[in-house]
């Protein structure tokens, strides 16, 4: 019997077309797909029609399979000689527990690779006009979970954070949002820092909300924002503001 393979794969931000070549090469040709809440469906349709799809998928809060349910079924089709494909959204190696399931492979022997996918942080960036690095305005970002294994507020060092970073990303944020707001402004981060809720980022359901970092929790409230959303604080928000009057009084002078 020939090995089986596991390949853990990124399925990137939302929009089904930001997945790499080679990612849906693996999908077309599995015979196994686990995959996660956060992947497209029409990504799914792109398997053969024999393709055995497990759902393993989280809410947030809630774990539909644990994590050592998922590494027995990788290793246990894998076994088999199947081509196995553990899709999750985004990236794997950010904040998707790849990490931990390559550990579990390798420790059982199962032969398995990684395939990258495009993080919600720079599918966002793009489909948002604001860029994470920007000359003279942002020369550095981070991408931060708002939220611990423990279901709080991240332990993350807000303080640091505060200072160190241009262009904060957060992810698994809204839940936390009063206090990562509060977090920022007690370590003196300027409340008037351009802010950003980017809802559902590269899906056609796609919301980009702007206001200032003192806004925030209040704009997300109002404007009802729901998960998967991204919140990103710095002044690269503005470059949005910009590329977006500038179009419009583009399209104006060519029309007028
Ligand atoms: N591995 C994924 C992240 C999984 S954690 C990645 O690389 O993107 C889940 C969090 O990712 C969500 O709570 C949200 O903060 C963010 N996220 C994922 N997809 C998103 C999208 N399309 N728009 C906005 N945020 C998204």
């Amino acid at each position: 019997m020939s090995r089986g393979l596991v390949s853990i794969v990124g399925a990137g931000p939302g929009d089904p077309e930001l997945i790499t070549v080679k990612a849906l090469k693996r999908i077309q040709s599995a015979d196994v797909i686990l995959y996660d809440r956060l992947v497209n469906d029409q990504l799914l349709a792109e398997a053969r029609e024999g393709t055995l799809r497990i759902y393993c998928g989280k809410a947030p809060g809630l774990h539909a399979m644990t994590q050592e349910m998922i590494g027995r079924i990788l290793a246990a089709h894998a076994a088999e000689g199947k081509q196995v494909v553990r899709l999750k959204g985004g990236d794997p190696f950010i904040f998707g527990r790849g990490g931990e399931e390559a550990i579990v492979l390798a420790q059982a022997g199962i032969p398995f690779e990684v395939i990258p996918g495009i993080t919600s942080a720079v599918g966002t960036s793009a489909s948002s006009f604001i860029p994470l690095t920007h000359r003279g305005v942002a020369s550095s970002f981070a991408c931060v979970t708002g939220t611990g294994s423990d279901g709080n507020v991240s332990s993350v060092r807000w303080d640091l954070l505060a200072h160190s970073v241009d262009t904060l990303v957060i992810y698994m944020g809204i839940s936390q949002l009063p206090q990562i707001q509060q977090a920022l402004l007690y370590h003196g981060k300027n409340g008037c820092t351009p802010a950003a809720l980017i809802e559902r980022g590269t899906t056609s359901q796609e919301r980009i909300i702007t206001g200032t970092l003192a806004e925030l929790h209040s704009l997300a409230l109002s404007q009802n924002v729901s998960n998967p959303a991204l919140i990103m604080i710095g002044e690269a928000v503005r470059v949005r503001e910009q590329v977006i009057q500038l179009q419009l009084a583009a399209n104006t002078s060519l029309t007028g």
